[in-house]
């Protein structure tokens, strides 16, 4: 990942390799601003690299065993540790059907090397517009789990994340883990564009429930604009099922729908032209 700066070395900082989540917490408490958290270290160290960020005190989590869990728990769903790597979790075969689209989302992030030493949870606290997994999660009505000096709190994926680069979590705070809950019968799917490029020009997230007598559809639209965007519009029209004209219908009123943004990898109307084609890919799949 490179910003075309010139830097090739790090800033000068203090690495830590707790041991326990109290002794994580009691280090943030201790250099609050002045740390960061590293999980895979993968974004972080390249952040340091370029001078984006330049913390004086890196606090590595990935000793920390609480954290190392993957965990079913009945009645609620999966518990991922924060210092799980995103290989550990396709590996482990946790990722049932349900949760396909975090499993389709995960196992086409870059590369078997950055996905055996990048967590889920560092990917998440990116928050950078273009990562696949927050769409994913999203669609799963997934949440973290926050540690710091108040205790603790859980909130949904979709409040945590603020804006680009932005997510709610104070100076001595971290994510413990991510928690997608159960939902039996729910199907899922995800689908990007890269274009070559590293990250996803555009990308959807779908999951459709069929908890009760309604069903439930989400469509949540990734790299298109600051945060992840749904589109309820189109979710309306795939709820009851799929079929050819419905597919249709939901790729042509997302692409109109959904707000996208220019940047330097994409235009806002070659955004929406993905829009309409990895929907139909996306729901045709699941039909
Ligand atoms: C060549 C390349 C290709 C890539 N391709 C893709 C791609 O296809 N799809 C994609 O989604 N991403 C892609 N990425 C981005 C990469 O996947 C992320 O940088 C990585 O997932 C971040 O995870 P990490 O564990 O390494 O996080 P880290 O680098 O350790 O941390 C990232 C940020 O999260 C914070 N953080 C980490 N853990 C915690 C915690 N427990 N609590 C609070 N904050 C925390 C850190 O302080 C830091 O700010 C690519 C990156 C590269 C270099």
């Amino acid at each position: 990942m490179s910003f075309g700066s010139p830097y090739v070395t790090l800033p000068d900082f203090t690495y830590h390799r707790p041991k326990s989540l109290d002794e994580v917490l009691a280090l943030l408490k201790e250099h609050g601003d002045e740390a960061k958290l590293m999980g895979g270290g993968v974004g972080l160290i390249a952040f340091m690299k370029e001078r984006l960020m330049s913390p004086t005190h890196v606090i590595d989590v990935k000793e920390v065993a609480e954290l190392g869990q993957v965990r079913q728990v009945p009645g609620e769903g999966l518990r991922i540790g924060a210092a799980v790597s995103i290989a550990e979790l396709l590996e482990g075969g946790d990722l049932k059907t349900e949760q396909a689209v975090l499993r389709e989302a995960l196992a086409r992030v870059a590369d078997p090397m950055i996905r055996r030493r990048a967590t889920l949870v560092g990917n998440l606290c990116e928050a950078i517009p273009w990562v696949d997994s927050p769409p994913a999660l999203m669609a799963l009505d997934a949440s973290v789990e926050v540690a710091g000096p108040e205790g603790r709190r859980s909130l949904l994926v979709s409040d945590f994340i603020r804006g680009p680069v932005d997510i709610d979590l104070g100076p001595n705070e971290m994510v413990t883990e991510v928690v997608v809950p159960e939902s039996k019968g729910r199907r899922s799917a995800f689908e990007k564009f890269t274009g070559g490029s590293e990250f996803s020009l555009a990308s959807v997230a779908v999951s459709v429930s069929n908890g009760g007598k309604k069903r439930a559809a989400k469509l949540v639209y990734g790299a298109v604009n600051s945060t992840p965007v749904r589109c309820p519009e189109a979710e309306r029209l795939i709820e009851d099922g799929l079929s050819p004209t419905k597919v249709r219908r939901a790729a042509e009123t997302a692409s109109e729908k959904v707000e996208c943004l220019d940047d330097v990898l994409a235009t806002a109307s070659y955004r929406k032209h993905l829009i309409k084609v990895i929907t139909t890919q996306v729901l045709w799949r699941m039909m």
